[in-house]
């Protein structure tokens, strides 16, 4: 069956009413960036942030329409933020900005979907695998709400979700509604990933689009509640997954995680490329494993050519966030459930976390306002 047109998902598309302005979606030019491919359809939805909630049965009815559509299997409608919204805001501000502004150029960008209630999102993404991604992502989320803000952590670290484990959170999530899930909590936090979903050991096999779509599920179809930051999980590199979600995910900021070696073998400097190329603000490069702490003596050794992170991040032009050294208790605590920022919160590295949880979200109130999604967000700075 022949590929269905744009000209046709607008048709079915003018059949779906905005009731609070009595016209139809595509009379009233609220759709952008149509995505076909075979029998997928993607589009977005430009609406008023303040009315994001409530239109979720709109959401759902012009997915509903493309659906009916022969030849389209399944249809995939995001809430974006209205393109007033973009108002002066530059190409490096904020998300609701940055959606505005680029669906005009259409497809390529793609739509970034608001998530109602969350403030700023902000991906913790590294190079390659191994760095300590996950654990620096935990112990951050942990060091914003001991910072007092309210947080959530979306592992999406789809090829090996570690966060359940590092939480020690168990069992599945419920839904209240039948249709969006409850994040599970541990340690204050909302958490999310799929390992609550899929059996640890369940070899997973991810093609790209299913990479999306779970994302976006998590994204969309768990109550996040009111949130002030959710910290977003990646999956390691920076490939064409990694790049998508980059794209699908409304960011505030993404922050790169990576060892003195990584930088050294410029794995660092392609995941800030990737960010910039899809107009992520990189606010920063946090050095994990930046040296061994020897557990008996206390000695450090530069294992690794200490220091090379912050050289690095100045010749780039972002920010050096800060270090944090290799030391088994960071690998114990994780290993245990009970990260260190939680369980040993006097520990030199638990105030590196937090001092580093602070300066991130000093930046994302500073560059955006206070808050990615909200035009008038609360700001709390520890
Ligand atoms: P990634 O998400 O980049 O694949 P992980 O966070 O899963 O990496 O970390 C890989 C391993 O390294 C885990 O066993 C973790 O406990 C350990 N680890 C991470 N950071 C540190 C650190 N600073 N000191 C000691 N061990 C660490």
């Amino acid at each position: 069956m022949a590929q269905v047109t744009e000209a046709q998902v607008l048709d079915a598309l003018r059949a779906v009413l905005d009731p609070d302005r009595g016209a139809d979606v595509v009379g009233l030019g609220m759709i952008s960036g149509v995505v076909i491919k075979d029998a997928m359809v993607q589009f977005a939805i430009e609406v008023d942030p303040a009315r994001g909630p409530a239109l979720e049965p709109l959401r759902r009815a012009a997915e509903e329409a493309v659906e009916r559509l022969p030849g389209v299997t399944s249809a995939t409608a995001v809430l974006t933020a209205h393109r007033e919204a973009a108002r002066q805001e530059g190409p490096h501000r904020h998300a609701a900005g940055r959606a505005g502004g680029q669906q005009q150029g259409g497809q390529q960008q793609g739509s970034r979907p608001l998530v109602p209630g969350v403030g700023a999102i902000i991906a913790v993404a590294s190079g390659k695998g191994g760095v300590g991604k996950s654990t620096t992502a935990a112990n951050l989320a942990l060091a914003l709400r001991v910072n007092g803000l309210r947080v959530g952590l979306l592992d999406a670290d789809i090829y090996g979700p570690s966060v359940p484990r590092m939480l020690a959170i168990s069992g599945k999530p419920t839904s209240k509604d039948g249709r969006t899930l409850e994040p599970m909590e541990n340690y204050g936090i909302a958490v999310m990933s799929m390992g609550f979903l899929v059996a640890e050991d369940t070899p997973m096999i991810w093609r790209g689009p299913m990479v999306q779509s779970a994302l976006q599920q998590m994204l969309r179809d768990v109550h996040w509640g009111e949130l002030d930051v959710l910290v977003v999980d990646m999956p390691p590199g920076t490939g064409d997954a990694q790049l998508t979600m980059a794209q699908q995910v409304p960011l505030a900021g993404a922050v790169i995680v990576s060892t003195p070696q990584d930088i050294a073998l410029l794995d660092a400097r392609k995941g800030l490329n990737m960010f910039r190329r899809v107009d992520v603000p990189v606010l920063g490069i946090i050095e994990n494993m930046s040296y061994f702490c020897c557990p008996n003596c206390g000695h450090r050794t530069e294992i690794f050519s200490h220091g090379g992170a912050r050289q690095e991040a100045e010749r780039l032009g972002t920010e050096f966030l800060g270090e944090i050294p290799l030391d088994i208790a960071i690998r114990e605590t994780s290993d245990e459930g009970q990260p260190i920022v939680v369980s040993r919160p006097d520990s030199p590295h638990a105030e590196a976390y937090r001092s580093i949880a602070a300066r991130i979200w000093e930046k994302l109130s500073k560059d955006a306002g206070g808050g990615p999604q909200r035009p008038a967000p609360r700001i709390v700075v520890s």
